[in-house]
């Protein structure tokens, strides 16, 4: 399954959260990010959140976060899952559909072509996509790094204020994977919405 939401939403904490509930029930999790989760794909993560892959164009950046999608599935995602463990993604093909795709300058259509190439038939069975204002979401951000900590962090308002909306509809398209939670709530309320969602439509 997969976490996905704008900046300072408080995926990170729901994910560790979330797995650390489930473990205590004895089942095996993964718990990982986008970009990244693999050596190789940590690589491609600093490239494209340093600044150091700017000069790329949209597509090209797109392929990047394809590209280490690929290897993410490839050496954590697939074995795990192979081995019976719940795998738990902060963003995975979500995020590039929404950052790249609908409020980036990729056409739909090409990203679903790069995701039917490195995601094939690996899909998350649910999505929680942690939804908050894109002010608060972003003053919560600064505050834990102490101003924008990556480049995409540091684009303008109504840049996230896209996001947000680009968001909320896929959760509206995909009602039967996705699953909408108010991230403004504090961190205990959001845990206990997600558990919900989990335990409703997953087996445990
Ligand atoms: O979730 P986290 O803040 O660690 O994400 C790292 C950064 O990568 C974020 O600023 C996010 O906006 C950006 N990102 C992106 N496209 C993706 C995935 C992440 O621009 N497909």
């Amino acid at each position: 399954m997969t976490f996905e939401g704008g900046e300072g939403a408080g995926k990170s904490t729901q994910v560790r959260r979330l797995g650390e509930r489930l473990q205590a029930l004895g089942i095996e999790v993964v718990t990982t990010r986008e970009p990244g989760g693999s050596p190789g794909a940590e690589i491609v993560r600093h490239l494209l959140l340093s600044g150091a892959a700017k000069p790329l164009g949209p597509l090209a950046e797109a392929a990047l976060f394809a590209a280490a999608r690929a290897d993410h599935l490839d050496v954590t995602i697939r074995p795990a899952l192979e081995r019976g463990a719940w795998v738990i993604s902060d963003r995975f093909a979500d995020s590039t559909r929404v950052y790249q795709g609908a409020v980036g300058d990729v056409d739909a259509r090409l990203i679903a072509k790069l995701e039917a190439v490195t995601v094939g038939p690996t899909r998350p069975d649910l999505t929680i996509i942690l939804d908050i204002p894109a002010e608060e979401g972003l003053t919560r951000a600064a505050a834990r790094s102490g101003g924008p900590a990556d480049r995409f962090e540091s684009e303008g308002l109504s840049f996230h204020r896209r996001l947000r909306e680009a968001f909320r509809e896929l959760a509206e398209r995909e009602p039967e994977r996705c699953v909408l939670v108010n991230g403004r709530q504090d961190a205990e309320a959001v845990a206990e919405a997600v558990w919900q969602a989990v335990s409703a439509r997953l087996p445990l």
